[in-house]
């Protein structure tokens, strides 16, 4: 849950500017550490036409970055109905890295204590973080923001215009909200690459169970990797600002950046609300600078619904093109 008064506005204003970074070229390492770049770990920039990299690759990169990095920790969150481990990684300056489990606890005490002393309260803002949790490609034919995730977290631990926000937020990335069905969609385009039915949609679903309905199972809970992402938040860690990121289809605009249209739920809180529109119309105002076209808001998802990962937060859908088109790696960053 979002909790709009626990929180100072200084504070939700340097997440707001985290979500909004603006495209530039990869430049030179600040933090002292050597990491290897994406293209240098899976032989292409990810994004190149045509190219595709699977979940074990995925979190192999991510694995050399925890060990590489002061700023990168990877975890494990759960185990994906077929078996495979999940993971988080969390991004940050290397001194909250570092003191990650005392910051969680000043999070959770925030979170859930409604009874903190005035005084108390305001130090426990003065030293906590700001948490971000941002889950990526639920939908495995959505490929794009899984594939974004290694230059997503290159550019931020590389890119010393970061640092400032990284000193006092926290981002939370689950690189792949659906690893089975990520492996069975990139294993499925690259059976068929070069062939007449490449780029064509897989024969089945991407989850073994709930298939493309896995976004409408977080009133019951029923998939073991919908509960591993629902202990992150309502659990554990408590992000302030949860991003789901998804891929638009081909058909429709190119971007969906929040708010969501109506009906709004009568329990969502107004402030909650009103985050959202202002989250989005700046994510939109970025977006435009950096030259992106085709920005909705106020379409296709209302925020009524609560089956939704997304229902009592933000929501942020990135587009792209499929497979056989250019993948813009960096709207993701949005
Ligand atoms: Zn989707």
């Amino acid at each position: 849950m979002f909790h709009a008064s626990k929180i100072s506005v200084r504070v939700r204003m340097e997440v707001a500017i985290l979500c909004f970074l603006c495209v530039t070229p990869l430049s030179h390492l600040w933090s002292g550490t050597t990491v290897p770049t994406p293209e240098t770990h899976f032989g292409f920039i990810p994004g190149s036409d045509r190219m595709l990299f699977d979940y074990q690759e995925l979190i192999a990169y991510l694995k050399t970055l925890d060990e590489t990095s002061p700023m990168l920790k990877l975890q494990t969150i759960g185990t994906s109905p077929e078996g495979r481990p999940m993971y988080i990684a969390f991004i940050s300056a290397a001194e909250n890295i570092a003191a990650l489990e005392d910051l969680r606890a000043i999070n959770r005490r925030l979170a859930l204590d409604p009874a903190i002393p005035e005084a108390k309260r305001t130090e426990l803002i003065t030293r906590g973080r700001v948490f971000v949790l941002a889950t990526l490609s639920m939908h495995s034919g959505e490929v794009g923001p899984s594939q974004a995730a290694p230059t997503i977290a290159y550019r931020l631990i590389s890119e010393k215009r970061f640092a400032p926000w990284l000193e006092r937020v926290v981002y939370m990335m689950v690189p792949c909200h659906n690893p089975d069905g990520m492996d069975m969609v990139v294993a499925h385009y690259r059976k068929y690459k070069g062939g007449k039915w490449e780029g064509s949609s897989m024969p089945g679903v991407y989850h073994k169970y709930v298939g493309h309905d896995n976004n409408r199972d977080f009133v019951a809970l029923t998939q073991a990797d919908t509960r591993a992402i629902a202990r992150i938040y309502n659990l554990e860690w408590f992000p302030q600002v949860m991003v789901e990121k998804h891929q638009m289809g081909s058909l429709t605009a190119r971007y969906f950046v929040p708010p969501n249209h109506d009906p709004i739920a009568e329990n969502i809180d107004a402030r909650l609300w009103n985050w959202s529109g202002i989250f989005g119309s700046n994510m939109m105002k970025d977006m435009t600078e950096a030259g992106l076209a085709g920005i909705s808001q106020h379409y296709l998802f209302d925020d009524y619904w609560p089956g939704s990962f997304f229902y009592h937060h933000f929501t942020l859908a990135t587009a792209s093109d499929p497979p056989t088109g250019s993948i813009d790696i960096n709207s993701c960053f949005f």
